[in-house]
């Protein structure tokens, strides 16, 4: 009996270890997934990088003819002068990997995450 008493704390150790990972995997497993920044493209070429986290505040930006919405939460098309307007029912982008484009007016905007900006941050 006198074994199992010092058993237990170690154990309780061990089971603390794997919940701290547990929770630590998780929170920077949904960092990793969480949108970082909104990259806006005409014709291809990179106009700007708006770090979602820097904003208090939804923003707007108007390019060629697009308007378009950044905010803490992410970024959508809000209005544009295209005729088809496909870019602006494309709706709220709010994860990484997300993008939207304005055909007509070559206008697209894409959400990149954490582990995106570390790759263009030189
Ligand atoms: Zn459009």
């Amino acid at each position: 009996m006198e074994r199992k008493k010092w058993f237990l704390p170690a154990d309780l150790i061990l089971l603390g270890a794997i919940v701290i990972a547990a929770v630590l995997c998780f929170v920077l497993t949904r960092r990793a997934d969480s949108a970082s920044a909104a990259q806006i493209r005409v014709n291809g070429e990179i106009v700007e990088t708006i770090r979602l986290r820097d904003l208090t505040e939804t923003e707007t930006r108007t390019v060629g003819g697009c308007v378009i919405a950044v905010g803490p939460e992410g970024a959508r098309f809000l209005e544009a002068d295209c005729p088809d307007r496909i870019c602006v029912q494309s709706g709220l982008l709010d994860r990484p990997g997300r993008t939207a484009a304005c055909v007509p007016n070559g206008v697209t905007v894409a959400i990149l995450g954490e582990s995106d900006l570390d790759a263009i941050s030189y």
